[in-house]
């Protein structure tokens, strides 16, 4: 493989992972690059679902080798809320924003604070498809720390570490993180593949 693409419009997310693959030494595009590519509905009920159905369409139209994520704060207080529709959480046009303050209102009297990021990537090729996950463990503050990162990474605090997911250095998150965790996996199918 000499070239792969990321399913994926958002600049943040093409950034880590651009970071993140720099080890394969291969060309790395993104949806951003073919403009005939359509918005794909992200309306399967798992992170999989969705994951498998982002990556199948790209590698169709494309014909390269896809690889697409589906990312869910999963909190325990809120029975794995936002999950699948942490994106929409405060409505179908929500900003990150927007959903990181309907998170606080909802955590305001919670005394558990358990969360985790769960990202799924699929990766499809012409012969096949896959599955990698990645997961990482912290508490959610009950309040807005940091301006680095996107999302939730204001109000998510890794376990083992003092400062947010938006007060950690990129590389340092890339490391631990959720996306970064599931790239290693995808790295190491890549390499005993
Ligand atoms: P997506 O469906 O994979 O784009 O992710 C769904 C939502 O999860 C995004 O809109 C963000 O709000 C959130 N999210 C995904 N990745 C991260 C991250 O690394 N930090 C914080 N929030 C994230």
């Amino acid at each position: 493989m000499d070239k792969l693409v990321l399913a994926s419009r958002n600049h943040n997310k093409i950034k880590e992972m651009e970071e993140l693959l720099q080890p394969l030494g291969i060309e790395v595009c993104s949806a951003l690059d073919f403009p005939e590519l359509e918005e794909v509905e992200e309306d399967q009920p798992t992170l999989e679902g969705n994951a498998l159905k982002k990556a199948e369409y790209v590698h169709s139209v494309t014909g390269l080798p896809s690889l697409s994520d589906d990312t869910g704060l999963e909190v325990d207080a809120l029975a794995g809320a936002p999950g699948v529709y942490s994106a929409r959480y405060a409505g179908e046009e929500a900003s990150y924003q927007d959903n990181v303050l309907k998170l606080l209102a909802e955590m305001k009297n919670a005394d558990v604070r358990k969360a985790q990021f769960r990202t799924v990537m699929a990766f499809v090729t012409s012969d096949n498809a896959h599955t990698f996950e990645g997961v990482v463990e912290g508490i959610i503050l009950d309040h807005q720390r940091g301006e680095g990162g996107f999302g939730y990474d204001p109000v998510f605090k890794p376990d083992g570490y003092e400062q947010t997911f938006a007060e950690l250095e990129s590389s340092v998150k890339n490391k631990i993180s959720h996306r970064g965790r599931a790239i290693q996996e995808f790295l190491k199918f890549l390499n005993t593949g």
